[in-house]
């Protein structure tokens, strides 16, 4: 049985005079992977990071489990451990080891005892394949290493929700597949995601629902068959347009 996660209700957010979202709805149940699409500035970052309270909506409803949590006081790090966040520049601790740095969310967040964090800690780098890295630090590694180490970071704080901003955007390109292919794994083994990608094909394969954003709207919404092969609106059509 699926679960509602998240229902957004009615989300705006201006910056100064800018309305940089306006009225968004939608829904997260669980085991859904919905690829949010859209141009730059069409305002992808700014809603993940009202579901991640990075920012705060201006108007509407964030419900969690049926509570509003938009502007509402909630422990912003123990909600972040349930929806989690991984971004296009990774956002590592650099003056960390690949093992603390997935280990420290867990003890002083979870509160785990070191020995249990470090274990599970292990488990979701091997998953990502870097438990040959434990003791790098993040300088030492490519993108796309760190980038599985901020996915492992993640997925040791076993999240409902894992949000990704854009996760290969920051990449080489011979290294988006290596992060790709760790996200499809995520995916078939029923991790509820919320993706804002480019990768139009990893799209279509991977996600059971693709939103289109423009200025600031949900332009269309629906399966990725329809979305990206028998899209309604002009729109969404000349945007696809532009990756053929
Ligand atoms: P996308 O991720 O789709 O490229 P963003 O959410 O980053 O879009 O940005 C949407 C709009 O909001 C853009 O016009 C951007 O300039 C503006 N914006 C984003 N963050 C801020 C901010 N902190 N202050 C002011 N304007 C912002
Ligand atoms: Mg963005």
């Amino acid at each position: 049985m699926s679960e509602k996660i998240l229902e957004i209700r009615h989300l705006s957010k201006t910056f100064g005079t800018n309305l940089v979202l306006k009225d968004i709805d939608f829904t997260v149940n669980t085991g859904d992977v919905t690829c949010i699409i859209g141009a730059s500035g069409s305002g992808k970052s700014t809603l993940l990071r009202c579901l991640n309270l990075l920012e705060t909506p201006t108007t509407g409803e964030i419900m969690y489990h049926g509570n509003n949590i938009a502007g509402a006081k909630v422990n912003a790090a123990k909600y972040r451990s349930k929806v989690g966040m991984v971004f296009q520049s990774f956002n590592l601790f650099n003056n960390m080891t690949v093992l603390q740095n997935c280990v420290v969310g867990q003890t002083r967040v979870l509160k785990k005892e070191k020995e249990e964090a470090k274990k599970n800690a292990l488990y979701y780098l091997e998953k990502v394949g870097m438990a040959p890295y434990i003791n790098a630090k993040p300088k030492q590694l490519s993108g796309g290493q760190k980038q599985r180490v901020a996915i492992a970071r993640a997925l040791a704080m076993e999240p409902e929700l894992l949000l990704f901003d854009e996760p290969t955007s920051a990449l080489d390109p011979q290294m988006v597949g290596e992060v790709l292919e760790v996200m499809r794994k995520l995916a078939s083994e029923g991790l509820t995601m919320i993706i804002v990608t480019h990768e139009m094909a990893f799209a279509r394969d991977v996600s059971n629902h693709v939103v289109f954003m423009a200025g600031g709207v949900i332009v269309e919404e629906g399966a990725p068959d329809q979305i990206f092969g028998a899209p309604r609106e002009h729109q969404t059509r000349e945007f696809l347009g532009r990756f053929m």
